[in-house]
């Protein structure tokens, strides 16, 4: 359907149509997919099974050790950063300036881990918050939506054959990593690429199905567009009735998402109210 066309149901069926459409350009909205890794805590324990470690027990806390990040559709914009390679401060202070540009950030578990993590380095370096983004989190998309006999990254993405993560041998990777292992590194940079590959992947085959997904429209002033991908291609497909009316409710023929026009098309002038 043609942009003016939405535009006419939006707005009324009175409206002609300008002699120079003024369309700005294609909605944008920079979204960094982004992966951390972590060293674990390390502790003294006096034995192995249902330990409760004192604080006085802890002997170095957990920190993120390396991460890979990459601009969603733009390619050849993956970075990798570790305290191997960069040093701590620099590797963090990097992901800072990365987030300060982002208006959405992409991650799997990242509102619980990710992002809270990165949030803890940033103040232990005196560091102030990033210019405030949007966060799309695959993990509670997959939860919310569908039920998997796993949500985890390396089944979902396997389960719609996009690939699984790649092999490691387990927690000996970190050991030889924090022990300076250049082979372990290496590996490492690996698995971590590869899981943003698949978040980059997995977020094409659920984005119609993520919901509040940051708005395309909203970002870029535009009231005619697809929510989830910024499309002028909608098609109006019957309607969404809310207690306070009936509103257009349009089908994006990019990417498969649903959405309604803000504007009442049929009312009600009566609603309930709490007894
Ligand atoms: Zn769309």
């Amino acid at each position: 359907m043609t942009r003016w066309a939405v535009r006419r149901i939006l707005d009324g069926c009175d409206v002609p149509a300008p002699e120079e459409p003024d369309v700005p350009d294609a909605p944008a909205m920079r979204v960094l997919i982004l992966d951390i890794e972590t060293r674990p805590n390390l502790a003294y324990v006096w034995g192995l099974w249902e330990q409760n470690v004192g604080l006085n027990q802890l002997v170095q806390q957990v920190q993120v050790i390396c991460w890979v990040a990459k601009w969603l559709d733009e390619p050849g914009t993956t970075e990798f950063r570790s305290v191997h390679h960069d040093g701590h401060g620099a590797m963090v202070r990097r992901m800072w300036e990365l987030l300060n540009e982002a208006d959405a950030v992409l991650h799997f578990n990242g509102k619980r881990f990710d992002i809270p993590h990165l949030n803890r380095e940033f103040l232990e370096l005196g560091l102030n918050p990033p210019s405030p983004y949007k966060q799309i989190d695959l993990l509670a998309a997959v939860k919310r939506a569908f039920s998997f006999p796993s949500n985890k990254l390396a089944y979902v993405s396997k389960a719609l054959g996009l690939g699984g993560k790649v092999q490691h041998e387990g927690f000996d990777m970190w050991l030889k990593c924090m022990a300076g292992d250049e082979k372990a590194w290496e590996q490492m940079r690996v698995y971590n690429e590869r899981d943003v590959t698949l978040l980059e992947d997995l977020y094409h085959r659920l984005k119609p199905w993520i919901r509040s997904h940051p708005s395309f429209g909203a970002m870029n002033d535009r009231d005619d567009v697809c929510p989830g991908c910024g499309s002028e291609n909608l098609k109006p497909q019957g309607h969404a009735f809310l207690n306070t009316g009936r509103y257009q409710r349009f089908r994006c023929e990019d990417c498969g998402r649903w959405s309604r026009s803000t504007k009442r098309s049929g009312k009600t002038n009566i609603v309930e109210v709490a007894a």
